[in-house]
């Protein structure tokens, strides 16, 4: 495992993350930091495996995301964030490149794995979109593993939905509270065009005065896999925000927000967000390569650096493939976990 060099070109492969808004340096262990990094390697592994058996791209990207699923320390499957009432309320999404096949779910609180549902749900539902009750019956009709919500709860997801109820109360703004684009004159009241939350602290101080922390975003994963036949697929899988809304839905499970993907690209985001869905930055991505001849890196560049950060909260990153196999990771928080693999199978991984 290395630190990821920009930019790789892989012939076949994935690339991916685990979320931005990464532990501060401080208060990153080595242990916890290996640990961390054996994680997104054994994801690496478990999508380059699917693929050099002669998988397909949605196989690479379900078992590399499956993987941070189940391990607590990302924010997705076991080990979400909680929403107030200390549920964990799953989202997710996939989409595949060739025929812009998608399938979503949101609000899911007893499915073992929130993106193998959404795999169902494009492969075998008419519709693109399920969510809460609905989505869990779909998952028993497809006879697909539930766990009781209890199994996703983990102490660390505790401890950061209690700092963000103490910040809450303190009077601080709640994470779905956004500040304004620039563009878009202040609202009255506390909807998502206030603009008097100033910029959280990226660097991870996480104090009284900070509307989020690190740890109110932390680790929603994501795959994109280029297979061999040429084929472009993204996921996205997340416990969403620490202290969200009971029925907030993030950009992960929505098509052109947090994921995307068509025959010129992949992409899956991470981030604050709202701000993800009102700027639709994965479609975004892709629309920038169609409509203007740009690069991939060039598209991600002027979404994430120019657009969203002139919009001062608009916090986050995206990995993302093109069809040439042309890895894309870009972020514009303190850091970002993620790694790819291409058909040699070394894994590279990063965090900051
Ligand atoms: N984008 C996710 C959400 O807003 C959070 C994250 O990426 O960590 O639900």
């Amino acid at each position: 495992m290395t630190e990821s060099p920009d930019r790789p070109r892989v012939g076949w492969g994935l690339v991916i993350h685990g979320g931005v808004g990464v532990l501060p340096r401080a208060r990153m262990s080595e242990d916890l930091e290996a640990a961390y990094r054996t994680c997104l390697a054994d994801s690496l592994g478990a999508g380059h495996r699917a693929l050099a058996g002669g998988g397909s791209a949605e196989d690479s990207v379900v078992e590399a995301i499956r993987v941070m699923e189940d391990s607590p320390l990302f924010n997705a499957g076991r080990g979400s964030n909680l929403d107030w009432r200390g549920v964990a309320s799953m989202d997710a999404s996939i989409m595949r490149g060739p025929d812009l096949g998608a399938g979503a779910v949101s609000a899911v609180t007893d499915v073992r794995s929130p993106i193998d549902l959404a795999r169902r749900v494009m492969e075998d539902c008419p519709h693109v979109f399920l969510s809460g009750e609905g989505a869990e019956a779909f998952a028993r009709e497809m006879g697909i593993e539930s766990s009781p919500n209890e199994w996703f709860v983990t102490p660390r997801r505790l401890e950061a939905l209690e700092a963000a109820r103490a910040r809450e109360a303190e009077g601080d703004a709640t994470p779905n509270t956004v500040s304004r684009p620039p563009d878009v004159p202040a609202a009255e009241g506390k909807g998502n065009g206030r603009d008097d939350v100033g910029r959280p602290d990226v660097a991870g101080t996480g104090g009284a005065g900070d509307p989020l922390t690190p740890e109110d975003f932390a680790g929603t994963v994501g795959a994109v896999a280029l297979d061999r036949e040429g084929r472009i697929v993204a996921g996205t899988s997340t416990g969403g925000m620490a202290n969200k809304k009971w029925g907030r839905i993030g950009d992960s499970p929505v098509i052109g927000s947090g994921t995307y993907a068509s025959t010129r690209c992949g992409v899956s985001c991470t981030g604050w967000g709202e701000y993800f869905i009102r700027n639709a930055v994965a479609h975004d991505i892709d629309a920038r390569m169609e409509y203007l001849g740009v690069s991939l890196a060039e598209a991600a560049r002027q979404v994430i650096h120019d657009k969203l950060e002139s919009q001062l909260t608009g916090l986050g990153g995206i990995v993302a493939l093109d069809a040439e196999g042309h890895v894309e990771l870009a972020w514009n928080t303190a850091g970002m976990y993620r790694g790819w693999v291409g058909p040699g199978g070394v894994p590279e991984v990063g965090i900051y």
